[in-house]
């Protein structure tokens, strides 16, 4: 479905009436360029890899601004719904009511794309009521927790009565998913199960449940690591059982990230479907394929039904997406083939990469990959079984092209 963005901008912790006690931007110490696929050839670091990674906003966009740019997007490249998203909370946003309005007059159903709910103050809820009424169809929220006083210590929410209530509005005229970043100790025993019951309650369409991260190698790129001292988030394995475990109890759909989908086995869901694999095209050449931790089992799954050609190798980074140079650093070049495809979204320079993984004095081709392979629970909550199958298929072929065409 084609989204138009509608970005409010918005800076983590001081557009969202300060900041949650888990907030992957709280404490960022360096500025310096990651390198990303954006960069200009010759120079590391642009407008993406330096401030948008880190939601570096100036504060919100004033109304006016947002309007004109979904406008001037709608009469160009037309779209099927609006996206709002900001950096902030997008119920901080002064003009979130006002924004609505003026989208409503395009025709388009509105999507909220994460909101904590801080910024909301009416106990009856009325907040949600209005924004319903100018065509608000789907919200993505931040629960947390339903228990009050855990969403005061830990969100900063100031007025959770209000916040929630606001919440079951939503669910009463629209589709919502709930979120939950989920901290071992704080929010994921009875809570858990509460947080579940009473959102089931409310009539909720799903939840994705995130595995709170504490270190670098888990994802933490922007030198911030650990966001709380003395966490120890859960392993990949024992969240994946967590979700597994709360998609059984509850009636509503449950997605975890970075993995998994229970209802539909992704990510890489079409690992288990021979007939599919079967329909990819013929891998001719061989090459290594670098990727995250997570992935790489999975990954190795597909290929070795497939081919003896592929080498799956993963860095010491859990996520592909969230490779950095310094997981390149630690690679062994023993086993690299001399052509490398590595996650197309990994926030390394191209010639940084070229320069690290050549380094042993072989002359290796180095190529960004597809932006994914596969579907989180983020993505898959709103999918089905065959729009994610049909989403890996599609990502294996283009990454299967670049095989045989850069291959050796
Ligand atoms: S509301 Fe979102 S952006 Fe703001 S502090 Fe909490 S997690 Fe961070």
């Amino acid at each position: 479905m084609k989204d138009i963005l509608a970005d409010v901008g918005g800076r983590p912790g001081i557009d969202c009436r300060g900041f949650c006690r888990y907030c992957y931007f709280k404490g960022i110490r360096t500025e310096d360029p990651l390198g990303c696929k954006y960069c200009p050839p010759f120079k590391v670091g642009c407008d993406y890899c330096i401030n948008r990674v880190r939601e570096k906003y100036f504060g919100f966009v004033p109304l006016n601004m947002v309007l004109g740019e979904v406008y001037t997007n709608f009469k160009v490249n037309g779209g099927e719904t609006i996206g709002i998203s900001g950096g902030g909370d997008l119920s901080c946003y002064p003009d979130l009511l006002e924004l609505t309005k003026g989208l409503k007059n395009i025709g388009l159903p509105i999507h909220i794309n994460y909101t904590s709910g801080k910024g909301f103050d009416d106990e009856d809820g009325g907040e949600a009521d209005s924004l319903v009424k100018n065509n608000v169809s789907e919200v993505s929220f931040t629960v947390f927790s339903t228990d009050r006083a855990l969403r005061r210590e830990w969100m900063g929410d100031a007025s959770p009565d209000a916040s929630l209530a606001n919440l079951k509005r939503f669910c009463e005229s629209s589709d919502v998913y709930a979120a939950s970043i989920v901290i071992p100790g704080v929010n994921d025993g009875e809570d858990l199960y509460k947080t579940c019951s009473d959102l089931e309650d409310m009539g909720i369409k799903g939840m994705i449940l995130m595995r709170f991260a504490n270190y670098e190698e888990q994802g933490l790129i922007l030198g911030n690591d650990p966001i709380i001292e003395g966490i120890e988030p859960h392993s990949v394995g024992d969240f994946g059982k967590l979700v597994t475990k709360i998609d059984k109890e509850f009636s509503f759909r449950v997605t975890g990230t970075p993995l998994w989908d229970p209802e539909a086995g992704s990510p890489y869901a079409i690992r288990g479907e021979d007939e599919m694999l079967r329909e990819l095209p013929k891998i001719e050449k061989g090459a290594t394929i670098l990727t995250g931790k997570i992935s790489a089992p999975l990954l190795s799954e597909i290929f070795d039904k497939i081919s003896d050609k592929i080498e799956v190798v993963p860095v010491d980074k859990e996520i592909g997406c969230l490779i950095t140079i310094e997981d390149i650093k630690k690679l062994s070049l023993d086993d690299i083939k001399e052509t490398v495809i590595f996650p197309g979204r990994a926030f390394v320079h191209d010639r940084e990469i070229e320069d690290l993984l050549c380094k042993d004095g072989i002359k290796r081709l180095i190529i960004r990959g597809p932006d994914r392979l596969t579907v989180d629970g983020e993505m898959s909550i709103s999918m089905s079984r065959e729009e994610i199958l049909e989403e890996e298929k599609r990502a294996l072929e283009e990454l299967i092209r670049m095989i045989n065409f850069y291959g050796v």
